[in-house]
């Protein structure tokens, strides 16, 4: 991402509007750009104060501590799209190598005239007796 790109997206940022992708690439570049970093600085800055005025508040923040845990929410919420995301990939694989199983098992006992002449139900129902 270049620093025109990454500051477009500085009030989409604020404005919490980045879909995962997006997000992801700005806060890396946010990181190592300590000009974009500085830009968003003050439109947070400005866009808190802004608030501020609005709800008629008195409590003095501390802006540049608020912006810090805001991007780290942030990388955070990445990182739990990351897992959730790898974790219904590996339910995906399961459903369909049990959905493969089910589907062989099938023609194996159409194949043999009996479900108990598949090898899934030898496997789960018959190990004993084989020995
Ligand atoms: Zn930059």
């Amino acid at each position: 991402m270049t620093c025109k790109e990454a500051q477009n997206l500085v009030m989409d940022y604020i404005n919490r509007n980045l879909g995962e992708k997006k997000l992801e690439s700005f806060l890396k570049h946010i990181r190592e750009c300590k000009e974009c970093y500085e830009e968003l600085e003050i439109y947070y800055m400005i866009h808190f104060a802004i608030q501020r005025l609005d709800s008629d508040e008195h409590a003095s923040y501390d802006i540049k501590h608020m912006l810090e845990e805001d991007l780290k929410e942030a990388e955070k919420s990445i990182r739990r799209w990351k897992i959730r995301r790898s974790y219904r990939y590996g339910m995906i694989v399961i459903a369909e190598a049990l959905l493969c199983l089910i589907i062989l098992t099938q023609i194996q006992g159409l194949n043999a005239g009996s479900m108990e002449e598949t090898s899934f139900y030898r496997l789960f129902f018959q190990e004993e007796t084989d020995r």
